[in-house]
């Protein structure tokens, strides 16, 4: 089995805020670390779609793992409308392991989405959100909860190495977190993804968000509370396929950007701002040529440039507005975020649930 060990290397954005002794972050910690209940439930919550060849392998490492640790658990599987036998693995499982639970959407909702059904099901002191590929290390859990132990709400796994992925996915997974910092207001940290521990009380918080567009990194950073990141090696996927092709991870940083910063809505008063500025320059140069030279007929070519260049701008534009305003109406229908089709455990069924 693979083992978890510290890299060396540790980026010094993950690091904790400087911690002097005594200084309020320690007294903020040691509040909470008083209040750490002795046998805390830990719940993990596991989205799935199509994945009937990591079932096996997720339940014959993770479970273990965890008992070896002590640790007092439930697993909460998302099964977001897979079209394979993955649920009906999932409930086989479930009617053998009470600490198992299957909460089965009406369709596939997108991971998102499913995470969040699962946190709403999920009962413990502390949640875990985890891919069923075991790209997320169980090994972590170990130190994730030390980490809280010792007081903070949000634990992080962060990914050192993403040697597996491909160079253009962690290309472009460091511009979206460059451009996504850079525009929005709440910071997300690099190189994080959804693997992480997060204390009840934020959990709450993060509750009580009503919008439609779940983009949990960015919530969870919004949400804030002291956290503190554990560096880890992103391993290779154990079984199966990835989920997300480039569409759907274009979508997945377009939906992130434009639901936590109206920065591109804004540039365009700058755009604008910066060619009246040229439009009025150039305008008074030519009535200056005109009444010194005289008449003369203006280039067909400058004419064309400029008509196309602000046809552009205004179609760009209006495609960033329309960005919004289709999330704006997304929003304001109000429609649930998924749809529980049943929740199964200990082979019993319970009635859907809106
Ligand atoms: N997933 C999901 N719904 C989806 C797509 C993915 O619940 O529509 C789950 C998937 O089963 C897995 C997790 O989300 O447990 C991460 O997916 P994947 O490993 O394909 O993503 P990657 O690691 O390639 O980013
Ligand atoms: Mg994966």
């Amino acid at each position: 089995m693979r083992r978890w060990t510290e890299p060396s290397f540790v980026p010094e954005s993950i690091l904790p805020l400087s911690q002097p002794t005594g200084g309020p972050l320690e007294r903020q910690l040691a509040r909470q670390r008083a209040r750490r209940p002795a046998n805390p439930l830990l719940s993990l919550v596991v989205p799935v779609f199509n994945e009937e060849e990591s079932i096996d392998l997720f339940l014959t490492t993770v479970p273990p793992l965890l008992e070896r640790d002590g640790l007092r658990f439930e697993i909460v599987f998302v099964n977001d409308g897979s079209r394979d036998g993955t649920l009906g693995h999932l409930l086989d499982s479930a009617a053998r392991d009470r600490r198992l639970r299957v909460v089965n959407l009406s369709r596939n909702f997108g991971k998102e989405a499913a995470l969040t059904a699962g946190i709403d099901h999920a009962k413990g002191d502390v949640i875990v959100p985890m891919d069923i590929d075991l790209q997320d290390p169980p090994e972590l859990i170990g130190p994730f909860m030390s980490r809280w132990r010792e007081g903070y709400d949000i634990v992080y796994g962060v990914r050192t190495q993403r040697a597996w992925d491909t160079a253009a996915k962690r290309l472009s997974a460091s511009w979206f977190y460059r451009v996504f910092n850079s525009m929005s207001p709440v910071r997300i940290p690099e190189n994080v993804g959804d693997f992480r521990l997060v204390d009840r009380r934020a959990i709450e918080v993060l509750r009580q968000l009503p919008e439609r567009n779940r983009f949990m990194k960015g919530l969870f950073a919004w949400v804030g509370f002291n956290a503190v990141g554990v560096p880890y090696e992103r391993p290779q996927r154990a079984a199966g396929s990835s989920k997300f092709n480039f569409w759907r991870l274009w979508n997945f940083a377009l939906d992130g950007v434009v639901s936590f910063s109206t920065a591109p809505l804004r540039a365009w008063f700058y755009v604008g701002v910066v060619i009246a500025a040229i439009a009025v320059l150039y305008a008074l140069f030519i009535v200056t040529r005109v009444l010194i030279l005289g008449i003369d007929t203006p280039g067909y070519a400058s004419l064309l440039i400029a008509v196309l260049l602000m046809g552009a701008i205004q179609l760009l534009s209006l495609g960033i507005i329309g960005e919004y305003l289709g999330r704006l109406f997304l929003e304001v229908k109000s429609r649930p975020i998924y749809v529980v089709e049943g929740v199964y455990e200990n082979g019993d069924t319970d009635p859907p649930r809106p």
